[in-house]
């Protein structure tokens, strides 16, 4: 094994993911780590660190790493980065992309390092309140942006009360499979957190019992709208409503957090429609459901324009997806239950005034894909029901709300909005919300803006008491 070739991963093989919901890779042992981090050239001019949306210090800890320091790695990764656990898992790892080794070879294989760095070094590090300001603030929406900024304000010393409509925090990383995250993981994040000033109250939805006017009426003084795209966008053809049809995201979310049994049995024939991250963790956990069976993923354009991660697809491909291009659905059939998807041929039309390629359906091309089950994964909206309208939110491409000004806020003085397109996406559009609040703050009361401070106090740290375990929050 040369420098530009990675130091192995070790995954599961076919036949052992498509069993059971386990992860697929496993963890580099501390050897393997150190000479894995060896591999980084310390870039003077660190690419890595300017493709992570948080700025993570990658070179910082790979470094640290090389040199078996993997204490200082755990601390380096936990400063700037609060869900550290779950991103070790989950990142779609936009520093490997970057990573110049990927000119000549492989990328050094950064996320795996930074779960070595939690594994192997002292993780279990409380964050430390830093001097604190009167000024309350609110967040609507316990996702990765909104505890991102949560937990940014808190640092910075603000009292924050996040309010959730769920039951559990997290959002859509709750609907990740387990195949890529395991249960414990958010909790194992947040209990680092213990001794911030952040109050969750759970199960309250903004836009029914209360408004964010409402917020600020009753003293907070900035609130943070961060409730994501959590609505199914719907398919709107006939048979929609079918039972055995699923829309994905609460699909995956009962997978995950039960109850168990979605299917009822495990001989189901299954059809999934959509081309992105979200179908194919739909369709690959079909097939874990099935124990392999029959699952078929249905797309309208062709492998080109799959949205999905190259991971995602090539997961999706080892493990037995069907994958049936140029066919649109056209109807779902059945009478008590799903029986098959009627769909249409399509192709590429010519292009349009813009120079897009267009897609056309080819007359008298039906058929019928025999199926008892469906998911539909064809993209989330955001739920602004109860939202009144004066807050001018834009709202993104992929659905989620966002303020329209340069520090998030909204038309509305004090209400800021922002989401993202992956957890760290999201993590970072939390931080430059929180940074807009702190400034905006700062200038009402007279204060000097400041940047954050170390969550870590730069001294001894403190660690996690003995059998600490994340509370669960309830209304
Ligand atoms: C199946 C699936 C797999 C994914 N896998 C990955 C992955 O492997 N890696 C990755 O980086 N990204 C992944 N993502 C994307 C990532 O999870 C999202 O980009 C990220 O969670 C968005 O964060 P957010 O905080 O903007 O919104 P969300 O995560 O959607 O959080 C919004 C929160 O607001 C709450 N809320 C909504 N409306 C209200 C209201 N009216 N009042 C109060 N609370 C409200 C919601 O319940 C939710 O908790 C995945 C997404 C899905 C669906």
């Amino acid at each position: 094994m040369g420098r530009y070739d990675r130091v192995p991963i070790q995954e599961q093989t076919r036949e052992e993911r498509v069993e059971k919901f386990a992860l697929i890779d496993d963890a580099y042992s501390k050897q393997e780590a150190v000479l894995e981090a060896q591999r980084c050239l310390q870039c003077a001019m660190p690419y890595c660190v300017q493709g992570c949306p948080i700025s993570q210090d990658a070179r910082g800890y790979n470094i640290l790493i090389s040199q078996e320091d993997f204490d200082g790695a755990a601390r380096l990764t936990l400063r700037d980065n609060p869900l550290s656990t779950v991103l070790c898992k989950t990142c779609y790892h936009f520093c490997e992309d970057d990573c110049i080794m990927g000119g000549k070879g492989v990328p050094i294989a950064i996320r795996h390092l930074k779960r070595a760095a939690l594994d192997y070094g002292k993780s279990d590090l409380l964050y430390i309140p830093t001097k604190r300001k009167e000024e309350r603030i609110a967040v609507v929406g316990a996702g990765p942006a909104g505890l991102m900024a949560a937990w940014d304000l808190a640092v910075r010393g603000h009292p924050v009360t996040v309010f959730e409509t769920e039951p559990n925090l997290g959002g859509q990383v709750n609907t990740i499979p387990r195949y890529h995250l395991e249960a414990e993981d958010l909790n194992t994040d947040l209990a680092r957190w213990k001794n911030l000033d952040i109050k969750f109250v759970v199960g309250r939805r903004a836009g029914a019992d209360f408004t964010p006017k409402d917020l600020l009426k009753e003293g907070y003084e900035a609130v943070l709208v961060s409730v994501g795209a959590s609505k199914a966008r719907e398919l709107a053809v006939p048979g929609e409503h079918l039972p055995g049809v699923y829309h994905a995201l609460p699909f995956l979310l009962r997978i995950n957090m039960g109850p168990p049994g979605v299917f009822g049995r495990t001989d189901r024939r299954v059809v999934v429609i959509g081309a992105g991250d979200v179908a194919l963790d739909a369709a690959r956990s079909a097939r874990r459901l099935t124990g392999g069976g029959d699952v078929q993923l249905v797309y309208r354009r062709g492998p080109e324009d799959m949205k999905a991660t190259v991971e995602e697809k090539e997961g999706g491909q080892l493990e037995g997806i069907q994958f049936v291009f140029y066919r649109s659905p056209k109807r779902i059939l059945g009478t008590e239950r799903v029986e098959g998807l009627v769909v249409e041929r399509t192709e590429h039309g010519p292009p349009d005034a813009k120079g897009r390629r267009t897609l056309v359906v080819v007359p008298n091309s039906e058929e019928t894909i025999p199926c008892d089950t469906v998911i539909i994964a064809v993209g989330e909206v955001a739920d602004l029901e109860g939202f009144e309208k004066e807050y001018g939110f834009k709202i993104a491409s992929m659905g989620w709300p966002e303020g329209k000004h340069d520090d998030c806020m909204t038309d509305v003085e004090g209400v800021f909005a922002t989401g993202g397109r992956s957890v760290v996406h999201a993590m970072a559009a939390g931080e430059r919300a929180a940074a807009g609040i702190d400034a905006y703050l700062a200038k009402k009361h007279g204060r000097a803006p400041e940047p954050r401070p170390d969550p870590f106090g730069g001294s001894e740290v403190p660690t996690l008491p003995p059998g600490y375990e994340t509370p669960t929050w309830t209304p």
